[in-house]
């Protein structure tokens, strides 16, 4: 009797710390780790935003190329974009400077590339290629 009872005791227990693990895990996941890079990272510099800590600016590589330099691209509006993989997206799409540095097919396959925002919001819109 007394063995069983503290078997079910320790399974118990086992249960909850298992759970306390989890909340624990989740929590520290959401919190503390940096959001993965999404496909379009590799084609923009990151910059402070000093309007808003949370969103760093993008600014274009190929422009910073264009124009010849950082410090040059990131004071043209039309070289910065809010670092959101849709935005990203959408800029390079329409950005001069990516389009002469790339192949069109090149070009074809970047902006191609799946967006992690398009998978949460619409999981079904993205299935034919
Ligand atoms: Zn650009």
């Amino acid at each position: 009797m007394m063995i069983t009872r503290i078997i079910y005791n320790a399974d118990r227990m086992l249960a909850h710390d298992n759970l306390n693990f989890k909340l624990f895990f989740n929590k520290k996941k959401t919190s503390t780790m940096p959001p993965p890079p999404h496909n379009f990272r590799n084609y923009f510099t990151l910059t402070n935003n000093p309007n808003n800590p949370t969103n760093a600016i993008a600014v274009c590589n190929c422009c910073i190329r264009k124009y010849g330099g950082l410090g040059i691209a990131q004071l043209k509006p039309e070289c910065c974009i809010v670092n959101r993989a849709h935005l990203c997206r959408t800029y390079l799409s329409k950005c001069e400077a990516f389009r002469e540095s790339y192949s069109e097919e090149e070009v074809k396959k970047i902006l191609a590339l799946p967006v992690p925002e398009d998978k949460k919001k619409k999981p079904k819109k993205r299935q034919r290629h």
